[in-house]
């Protein structure tokens, strides 16, 4: 969702927005704008479109030694356009403010001031912002933004600045991210951390309900009462050149490739001594030997990796698993059922997803300690949670995720074989050699990598397809919904997942000839049966592609179009693998097409309304 970026420093502050901005593309975006103060005069500008249209209408203005905020936006109430497009101004448009995130009382509040005389002109929720913190404001801008939150009801990130203060940018937050870079003479305030790594790695996190007033070499925090909030400084462990395509076309196909690493850091950052340790998280024996179940809550691809942990721990910890899609989970009527027997765990890539915090706290009311598993070191999932379990896929920034969905798998798999172990459902011989196929799996990753170029044959005959399907039994069902979902997104294909048996029980009357079926099949047991399930299709004219593990290949060879093959490993680990192919067909499917593929359309990132 829409990025946030304010500077105030020695430097020209344009590049530093623009530049910011920029980094925050992948937030996904439709319009863009800046406020500055230049020569005493408030300067607000913005354009409908990319980023470029907005540096088009800048062209060569250069502002030194002020102030100044930007924002790409991500329309929630008014269409896209300039007019909508932040920043937002009071009539006398001496004060400007960016925000992200939805003002839910907006209209109530808009009703109020237009009756006090005030003049609107967009169509946006933010707006009311800009005129209340005129209303409010009686010389000293922190104060009238702190009089104004206590207005607002929904979430926001919010930069606001005035002519008159020229000096200092304020900030607040409530449900929305929002850090604040501190530089050297100049700070920054970000709503996420590639858009300041340029020029700092510390940043102070701000919490729901404070306000922070920033000057270049001043940075104070308050919270909700209005008293002085000391924060230690966070340091970002990322670097600037995550940020960047280091080669590659897009950051989508780098980043499918960083996944051998990813899966290899994520699991040496949890292993001690040869064994999986989650000590840290507190796993505890006694604690797992307490719990009757596991309820697991995410959105998007996180939902699935959460999926595909349901079969892994059920499979080998032989405990009743939940999975819940964060929104459905948190307005389940009259309230979710929660036991305290069990362990609660939300998976979230930004650690931002407004769906899932909001399910991470229903359940700490009700009493439920949470496990998170999420990519952000810092953020608001990884601060609240009662344990986090960091993934180390490091910077991900193409929106259709990769690396960040298989190392979310790759914990669920760490959780479920320590929950196994504890409760003796896994003797330590089958304990180590678990342990050893995972450590396996980054150098096989590396193998189906090298064999891209048959996907990507496969790619460039079939991105004209309206219609895709993908089925699976079991655990290679858990996996199609991955692979169906990356079709959707990068190539705006439409793709359905289907677990293989279901497919005669309606589905299936959508094969023709021709329909393009995938079909995962690398678990032994089921093989027979997904065989049965290709000739079904096959019996009405659709084109199979089957997928399995080279020891199992030449049983599809018979009733498959094709068939693709990944390294041999234990069956539970073989959809780590299949994976990939499905995310690389995905990607070359949108090249052949055309797409935007690192910002697909209307997909944003780190999804923080709800
Ligand atoms: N609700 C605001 C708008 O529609 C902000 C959206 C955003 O977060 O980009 O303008």
């Amino acid at each position: 969702m829409c990025g946030i970026v304010g500077y105030v420093g020695k430097k020209d502050v344009l590049p530093v927005l623009l530049g910011g901005l920029g980094k925050l593309e992948y937030r996904g975006y439709d319009s863009a704008g800046v406020a500055f103060v230049k020569d005493g005069q408030m300067k607000v500008i913005k354009a409908k479109g990319r980023l470029s249209n907005l540096r088009e209408k800048l062209g060569d203005v250069v502002a030194e030694d002020t102030i100044g905020i930007g924002h790409t936006r991500w329309a929630t109430h008014g269409e896209p356009s300039d007019i909508n497009a932040h920043p937002h101004t009071n009539t006398a448009g001496d004060i400007a403010v960016v925000h992200n995130g939805i003002i839910e009382n907006f209209s109530k509040l808009k009703n109020w001031l237009i009756s006090k005389g005030i003049h609107f002109v967009s169509e946006t929720d933010t707006e009311v912002v800009a005129h209340l913190v005129n209303y409010m404001y009686e010389g000293d801008l922190k104060s009238a933004v702190m009089k104004t939150i206590k207005m607002l009801e929904g979430s926001y990130a919010l930069g606001v600045i005035t002519l008159k203060e020229p000096d200092r940018i304020v900030a607040a937050r409530k449900d929305s991210p929002l850090v604040i870079g501190i530089g050297k003479d100049e700070n920054l305030i970000a709503s996420d951390f590639p858009a300041i790594l340029e020029y700092t790695k510390d940043v102070y996190l701000l919490d729901d309900g404070e306000v922070a007033e920033i000057t270049a070499d001043n940075i104070e925090i308050y919270d909700v009462l209005g008293n002085r909030v000391h924060k230690e400084p966070f340091t970002i462990d990322w670097d600037v050149s995550q940020a960047e395509k280091g080669g590659w076309e897009h950051f989508m196909i780098k980043e499918i490739h960083e996944q051998p690493v990813a899966m290899h850091d994520t699991l040496m950052a949890r292993m001690r001594d040869g064994k999986i340790d989650l000590s840290e998280i507190n796993v505890t024996e006694e604690y797992i030997n307490d719990i009757e179940g596991i309820h697991i809550v995410a959105c998007g691809s996180a939902y699935h990796a959460g999926i595909l942990g349901k079969y892994v721990i059920e499979n080998i910890a032989r405990i009743p698993v939940s999975v819940d899609v964060a929104s459905e989970f948190r307005y389940r009527m009259p309230s979710p059922l929660l036991s305290k027997k069990d362990l609660f765990i939300v998976i979230s890539q930004s650690g931002e997803t407004a769906d899932t915090i909001a399910a991470l706290r229903e359940a700490q009311s009700k009493g439920a300690k949470v496990i998170a598993i999420t990519n952000v070191k810092g953020s608001t999932i990884s601060r609240e949670a009662d344990f986090t379990m960091h993934t180390q896929a490091g910077l991900e920034i193409a929106v259709a995720t990769s690396k960040g969905y298989t190392t979310q798998c790759l914990c669920l798999y760490m959780i479920g074989a320590e929950i196994a172990r504890m409760r003796g459902e896994m003797s330590q011989e089958e304990y180590d050699r678990f342990v050893k196929d995972l450590q396996k799996i980054p150098d096989l990753m590396k193998m189906v990598l090298d064999k891209k170029e048959e996907i990507q044959h496969l790619a460039s005959m079939r991105f004209g397809d309206v219609n895709e399907f993908f089925i699976g039994r079991g655990i290679d069902y858990a996996l199609m919904m991955e692979g169906s979902l990356k079709l959707k997104e990068l190539s705006y294909i439409h793709s359905e997942t289907y677990a293989a048996g279901e497919l005669k029980h309606g589905p299936i009357a959508l094969i023709e000839d021709n329909t393009l079926v995938m079909a995962l099949a690398t678990q032994k047991p089921l093989i027979e049966k997904v065989i049965s399930n290709i000739k079904e299709v096959k019996a009405r004219g659709a084109y199979v592609v089957a997928m399995t593990q080279d020891r199992y290949r030449e049983q599809f060879e018979k009733d498959s179009d094709l068939v693709l093959t990944v390294p041999d490993i234990d069956d539970l680990f073989a959809p780590l693998l299949a994976v990939l192919p499905y995310q690389l067909y995905g990607y070359y499917t949108a090249v052949f097409k055309g797409c935007d593929v690192d910002k697909p359309r209307n997909l944003a990132k780190s999804v923080t309304v709800e």
